[in-house]
């Protein structure tokens, strides 16, 4: 079937290059000669027919900007039978015959749903600043995040040294340690907290101890939301029943990190993934996420992207330790 028509959404928590990859979309479907139409506000648009078409002019100065233009939304309605039914009939209405939808782990199992229920073709690209997406190295918008930890861990790291602080940071990531592992080394942080490393709190004690001799206590601390500890919060209390002198501060980096300019790295990503879906769709794929791995595009049905979780690289963690002695 010749691909006339394509509906492009975001979906899920915004991270920056959405916009690189929406921009991607709209010019490889003009390439392609199909038309492209954007939902806004993900699955609630398409329930709620919030549909517009898009052109060059659309998405013209907007590769360099974090969010979404087409915004995003979480949707409950998409979750049943019913909601993801009328969903397709708006997909019916405006004669759109494939779906690139843009989005993590929530955003790909509705879009395998909608897929299935209603033999459509759609395509999904990885977004999110998580990268716990089986089927590809890098997510859309992780390369941005860590670098704005970065940022802020670094001014943080000043004043941190000028007044003998202990600085514990928390950083996004829920199920995943990724943001935390990789901004920790990045930083030279004295102690990586993630969820997918057992934390003994003698442990941290020890290196704490440890890292006293160079510097009076100042340091910094980097805590994944998800760390079996309970976030930041719960790191300090622990670290002032043992340490009740040290002079302690946490910073929650909350919601910064997902927004901002996108990096080069991650406006390339977008760009390549952006065109590799919509010709998927053009070359008659469904029912699957594009990704890139070893520099090589890498298609993987929704069933295992949804299934498999990307482990973070735990060699890396024990690496950071040592570094960090
Ligand atoms: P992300 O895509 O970033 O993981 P969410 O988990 O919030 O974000 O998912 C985004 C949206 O995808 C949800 O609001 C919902 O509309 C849809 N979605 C998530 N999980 C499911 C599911 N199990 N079935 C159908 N749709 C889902």
């Amino acid at each position: 079937m010749k691909m006339k028509r394509i509906g492009v959404l975001t979906s899920g928590g915004d991270t920056p290059g959405m916009n690189a990859a929406i921009r991607a979309v709209v010019k490889a479907g003009m390439h392609y000669g199909a038309e492209v139409y954007g939902i806004y506000k993900g699955y609630y648009g398409l329930i709620h027919d919030i549909i517009k078409p898009l052109d060059g002019n659309s998405v013209y100065n907007i590769i360099h900007r974090g969010g979404t233009i087409l915004k995003s939304a979480r949707c409950k309605e998409f979750k049943t039978a019913e909601g993801r039914e009328k969903a397709f009939e708006t997909l019916k209405k405006y004669d759109i015959d494939g779906l690139v939808v843009i989005g993590g782990d929530g955003t790909l199992t509705g879009a395998r749903l909608l897929g299935k229920e209603h033999d459509f073709p759609v395509i999904g690209l990885p977004g999110t600043i998580d990268n716990d997406l089986y089927g590809t190295d890098y997510t859309i918008g992780y390369d941005t995040a860590v670098n704005t930890v970065v940022a802020a861990v670094d001014k943080i790291r000043d004043t941190a040294h000028s007044h003998d602080r202990l600085f514990i940071v928390e950083v996004m990531g829920r199920d995943a340690g990724f943001i935390a592992l990789r901004s920790g080394i990045a930083t030279g942080a004295e102690k990586i907290l993630i969820p997918e490393a057992k934390t003994f709190i003698e442990d941290l004690y020890e290196s704490l101890e440890k890292g006293k001799s160079h510097d009076e206590g100042a340091g910094i601390i980097i805590v994944a939301e998800g760390d079996d500890f309970g976030g930041a919060l719960e790191v300090e209390k622990k670290i002032r029943e043992k340490f009740p002198d040290y002079d302690i501060r946490v910073s929650i980096l909350g919601h910064i990190q997902r927004g901002g300019a996108p990096t080069a790295y991650d406006r390339v990503l977008a760009s390549g993934l952006g065109y590799q879906a919509v010709k998927a769709l053009i070359d008659g794929k469904r029912g699957m996420m594009v990704g890139s791995i070893n520099r090589k595009i890498e298609f993987t049905p929704f069933e295992q992207t949804i299934k498999y979780n990307r482990p973070v690289n735990v060699e890396l963690h024990t690496i950071a330790e040592i570094l960090a002695l």
